[in-house]
């Protein structure tokens, strides 16, 4: 059975728990919000010593199950206030799950700066004094060196250690590229702690037992074939995310000049098609990359300069969208840099490149210029008092430069969907307990469901809960977002996935299984903000969304508010 790994940094000290009935049926996601919920007072000061990190192994992580391994990430946000998890690719879930560990709780706060390193033989606590506000980079290369191409690691930039709001935590890949759990400041909340790393070694453990390895491996196998038979997962691995770059452009959706207009002239620059051509021709470059073992679409990429030097890995749609368009940058090089640097300092590349374009909007540099976006975004690395407002995201950039057009809900940055468009996915940005989040609840028009229109003012809210829960369930079973996206359009599948579940936990669950686990963990989040003090006033989109028409559709955000109130009453009942 799976263990729970609590370690109290305060003093040094950790043990193995039981992992309590409640909790087995959880992981990921779901597995995180229910500690927070149950360990941390809802009015806790978020980068207090009341507050907890917790790292979460999804239900199926480290089994044979495609895309498998998201490491979720729990704790309460220094940048929404609420309840929040973030979760990455990478290794270190798989890893955890070897050691037998479902999830790790960080109490307390370290007297100095620490490692902490997890093997099997329990915890070690080691000094980090020598890694004192490195970029991530240079701490990846130092701590592969010293402990080896076996572990994984977790870790902060300069950004989690200097407490900034948009601070992200990093996750190795099996190849120690980047990966982040960017959203909600959780990397603040790692520095609050004085934990600058920890290191996952899982050398010598024994090989992960499952329930019934036969059922899995069928159940897996028919989710195998399923995912990579839906169009949308050759045309992730051939463009990768930036692929939705032309896609939600001729939408009219596409983030451009802080969200005043829909469309942006230099899309077809930062878009994956000419991503991929730029990629072609340059040496070293990689189209084609997978961020977890197990990964069956492999949608990452390695970008590269000219002369064939890694940029970044990888260089995807969220940060082209809201570090691109929306700061009207179009030089891919720029883009990929800026985003080297966010990964370096430990930073959201969203709430950043948000921040940044309400500074533009506000005058302090001018509309698409890549490179003193980059200069502005490296003084947080200097805690110069400019930078320090742009590493602690948009909402209190925008507020300092009084901005009034401020993009984000609950503290957080919109990702990159305008929602005058896509409707379904603003009442996602207004509802979801986690704030303005594209992960939570994304409403896409799709070929398969040809009566759904994203435009419409009504019917949206229940478009939003049926995708709200569902990606809770996919958050809490670790898998990752993009194989679960083509099961949407092939529910006879959804049978194969909670096979899946039948056989690693060995418990039994009926066809409603995903639904319930996902409106289970939407309970506990609504409960744990109504509790920190969130009221329905807190989901609502800024008012600009309602009153600015967008060019060039003309639409603005008319879902009633009485309908976005219906959007998640799963608490309630
Ligand atoms: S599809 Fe992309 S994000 Fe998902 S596991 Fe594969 S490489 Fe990582």
């Amino acid at each position: 059975m799976k263990k729970l790994l609590r370690v109290d940094l305060t003093r040094k000290q950790f043990r193995y728990e039981d992992i309590p009935p409640v909790y087995a049926r959880l992981g990921g996601r779901g597995l995180t919000s229910k500690i927070v919920s149950e360990e941390v007072p809802a009015k806790a000061d978020p980068i207090g010593a009341e507050n907890k990190l917790v790292f979460a192994t999804g239900i199926l992580c480290g089994t044979p199950a495609p895309n498998n391994g998201r490491l979720s990430v729990g704790a309460k946000s220094p940048l929404t206030k609420g309840i929040k998890e973030a979760n990455a690719g990478g290794s270190a879930g798989q890893k955890l799950a070897r050691l037998n560990i479902q999830a790790v709780v960080v109490e307390g706060v370290a007297e100095e700066l620490l490692v902490v390193r997890v093997s099997k033989d329990g915890v070690t606590f080691l000094s980090a004094a020598n890694y004192k506000e490195l970029g991530n980079y240079e701490l990846f290369d130092r701590l592969k060196e010293k402990y080896g191409n076996g572990i994984s690691i977790i870790s902060i930039g300069p950004g989690g250690e200097r407490l900034l709001k948009a601070a992200s935590v990093a996750v190795s890949s099996p190849d120690f590229k980047i990966r982040m759990a960017s959203r909600g400041g959780l990397g603040a909340v790692m520095g609050s702690k004085h934990l600058k790393a920890v290191i996952i070694d899982d050398a010598g453990a024994e090989r992960l037992e499952v329930g019934d390895s036969a059922k899995l491996k069928t159940a897996a196998a028919n989710l195998t074939k399923g995912i990579l038979a839906h169009p949308f997962a050759e045309g992730l691995r051939q463009f990768g995310t930036p692929l939705l770059v032309n896609m939600i452009n001729a939408l009219g959706c596409l983030p451009t000049k802080n969200y005043s207009i829909g469309q942006f002239e230099g899309a077809e620059k930062i878009s994956g098609e000419f991503m991929a051509e730029t990629m072609a021709k340059r040496p070293n470059s990689q189209a084609v990359h997978r961020c977890m073992n197990g990964c069956v679409i492999s949608c990452s990429n390695v970008y590269v300069d000219e002369k064939g030097e890694e940029i970044v890995s990888g260089l995807e749609y969220e940060t082209l969208g809201l570090t691109g368009s929306n700061c009207m940058i179009k030089d891919l090089d720029d883009i990929a840099r800026i985003n080297r640097l966010c990964n370096d300092l430990g930073l959201d590349t969203m709430d950043v490149g948000a921040a940044i374009a309400v500074a533009m909007e506000a005058g302090i540099l001018p509309w698409g210029d890549g490179k003193a976006a980059y200069a502005l975004i490296e003084e947080s690395r200097k805690g110069t008092q400019r930078g320090t407002m742009i590493g602690n995201g948009c909402e209190e950039t925008g507020k300092k430069l009084g901005v009034v057009r401020i993009p984000t809900v609950k503290g957080q940055s919109l990702s990159a969907y305008d929602p005058r468009v896509l409707k379904g996915t603003g009442v996602t940005y207004a509802t979801s307990p986690m704030g303005a989040d594209h992960t939570c609840g994304l409403a896409l028009p799709s070929p398969t469901n040809p009566d759904y229109d994203p435009t419409a003012s009504t019917g949206q809210a229940s478009v939003s809960a049926f995708l709200q829960w569902y990606f809770a369930a996919i958050d809490s079973l670790g898998i990752c977002l993009f194989a679960s996206l083509p099961l949407l359009d092939m529910p006879e599948l959804h049978k194969d996935l909670i096979e899946c579940a039948i056989a690693v936990t060995g418990q039994t669950f009926d066809e409603n299984y995903l639904m319930n686990l996902g409106i289970s963990v939407l309970t506990v989040e609504k409960r744990f903000n109504e509790a920190a003090g969130f009221t329905g006033k807190d989901d609502r989109l800024p008012e600009f969304f309602r009153k600015e028409a967008l060019s060039p559709s003309g639409l603005v955000f008319d879902v009633p508010e009485a309908e976005l109130d219906t959007a998640l009453r799963y608490h309630e009942q």
